[in-house]
């Protein structure tokens, strides 16, 4: 049985203000972390204070991004050591929005994912066909490409643990979701691609979100489906009300 992961993905949105108010809303009203993982992903700016507002609580935090190395001259960027040491479980890796703007490649989300491991966290490593990826029906191997290159070297034990969001950019932001169903068939394209790689016991434990425009009315629909074991939220991960109701209707 794999446990649930719902995943609030904050992107470059609020204030310290405003993300330790939302700490504090939602810290004694999520279910219980035997049910469900709930986890909130931060800029990491704000990691520091959410850790200490949501210490021994069942929220977890994220961090959206960290680079490869664990010190030196690299201007501008955090590192997996001092992310984990402030207590940070999980580092999304590979979103879209990176990959786009600031040109990450599979090569450097595979680093990032064994830089993770190494430093005791878990990557939710994140994939994703574009809009003319997926009207031309060429879905499937896109997202075992990324699959396959993202995960070089990286051992059974670490893919079992890890988290994989399938992304569709087409329905990121865009109030468009992918239908349950294309959503479920292709986080199995992602599980058959870790089956491939690594086998079945692997497959059967690695947690596959769906994610892109999820929200409350649509997540049960989601979680539903055979594949589907969580969702990386974005839009309606901001308000404290409606990320409490995403974690409820799982
Ligand atoms: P939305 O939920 O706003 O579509 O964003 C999805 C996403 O990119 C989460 O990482």
């Amino acid at each position: 049985m794999r446990k649930p992961i719902i995943a609030g993905n904050w992107k470059m949105n609020k204030t310290l203000a405003e993300a330790v108010s939302f700490a504090e809303a939602v810290k004694g009203n999520v279910p219980s972390n035997d049910v469900v993982d709930a986890v909130i992903g931060s800029p990491a700016l704000f990691l520091a204070p959410l850790a200490s507002s949501l210490e021994g609580t069942d929220v977890k935090l994220a961090a959206q991004n960290t680079y490869f190395e664990n010190a030196g001259a690299f201007t501008g960027e955090n590192s997996p050591a001092a992310i984990a040491d402030l207590g940070v479980q999980y580092v999304i890796i590979g979103h879209s929005e990176r990959r786009e703007y600031f040109h990450e490649t599979d090569e450097d989300i595979n680093k990032k994912a064994k830089a993770i491991f190494a430093n005791g966290m878990t990557p939710i490593f994140c994939c994703g066909e574009s809009l003319e990826t997926y009207e031309a029906g060429q879905t499937a191997e896109w997202i075992e490409g990324q699959i396959t290159n993202g995960l070089v070297d990286l051992t059974a034990e670490q893919v079992s643990s890890m988290v994989i969001a399938y992304e569709p950019i087409w329905a990121i932001g865009t109030g468009k979701s992918a239908d349950a169903n294309i959503a479920d068939e292709i986080c199995g394209v992602v599980r058959a691609t870790v089956e491939k790689l690594y086998g079945s016991d692997v497959a059967s434990k690695v947690r596959i979100q769906y994610g892109g425009s999820v929200k409350p009315e649509n997540i049960a629909e989601y979680m539903a489906k055979e594949n589907v074991d969580g969702a990386l939220v974005g839009g309606a991960s901001l308000e404290a009300e409606s990320f409490l109701a995403l974690l409820e209707a799982v």
